[in-house]
């Protein structure tokens, strides 16, 4: 079975990543720079080491460069000259869905670089300074901010990192309505017993025949670059295998075979080959 792992982070000096890649377990991962980010006993990559190492694994690693909302539409043509593919905002000043990022986000349409938003429950980071140029906690990175970026941008892939929890009925909405909106089963084991049928849900989303495990993605969401991270990952395809296998092809439409390689491979393949194909 092919495997993409949609959405994973880099840590610095990174230790096994190589292994992995070559290991062939992922037919590729993606890598979220988030060089710009504090959490608290995460050292993340560098955005040069993030290049570097997408350079090194070219087809196997996908690289998303850090893009700061309240700074200049012009980042995003810097980055995809570096050689970002995509973009990796992360707790923005103001809420996803405000015009002022509107500049940015055409500039990512034009491009063709997704936009991948971390939604819901957020890890914590520093405590507040004064000078802080970011915001707290997930009030600026529910799912449902992503609506308006949606409909003003219908052609952005728009990546919805994590289920969104708590605010799991405003993913619900955004993959019932949204082509362009997608999400990720990262960070989302909380109410893992509802998931088959919310994979199994259908969209009204102007796209024919389409159910919400047409736009849910496996990734695990890892700092790879420690033992701990790159075991955990594996672990983690593990457990969506045999999840798939065991509960979902048994009993739920989102486990048949067309729609488990969706969820493991087709649905993150079209991102890229849009982020591939010409503008
Ligand atoms: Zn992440």
């Amino acid at each position: 079975m092919r495997i993409i792992d949609s959405h994973a982070h880099l840590r610095r000096g990174a230790v096994g990543f190589d292994k992995i890649v070559e290991s062939g377990a992922f037919d590729e991962i993606w890598l979220m720079d988030l060089s710009g980010i504090s959490l608290s006993g995460v050292d993340f990559a560098s955005r040069e080491e993030v290049l570097e190492v997408a350079k090194r694994h070219k087809g196997r690693v996908r690289a998303f460069g850090f893009v700061d909302l309240d700074g200049i539409p012009e980042q995003v043509d810097k980055l995809r000259d570096m050689g970002f593919c995509g973009l990796k905002p992360y707790k923005p000043l103001r809420h996803y869905g405000s015009e002022k990022y509107f500049p940015i986000y055409e500039r990512a349409q034009i491009l063709k670089m997704p936009v991948m938003f971390h939604t819901g429950l957020v890890a914590k980071g520093p405590a507040w300074e004064s000078g802080a140029r970011h915001s707290f906690g997930s009030a600026n990175m529910r799912p449902d901010s992503l609506a308006s970026v949606a409909e003003a941008f219908p052609e952005l892939r728009v990546m919805q990192g994590h289920m969104g929890w708590p605010y799991m009925e405003e993913t619900a909405q955004n993959l019932y309505y949204y082509k362009n909106i997608t999400c990720d089963v990262s960070g989302f084991r909380r109410c893992i017993s509802n998931l088959p049928e919310f994979m199994d849900r259908k969209c009204n989303d102007g796209v024919p025949g389409r159910f919400f495990i047409d736009k849910i993605r496996f990734a695990t969401d890892q700092f790879y670059g420690a033992e701990a991270d790159n075991a955990a990952a594996l672990k983690l395809l593990e457990f969506w295998k045999l999840y798939f296998e065991f509960i979902a092809s048994v009993y739920y439409k989102c486990g048949q075979a067309a729609e488990t390689e969706n969820f493991f491979y087709c649905n993150a393949r079209s991102i890229a080959d849009w982020s591939d194909s010409k503008y």
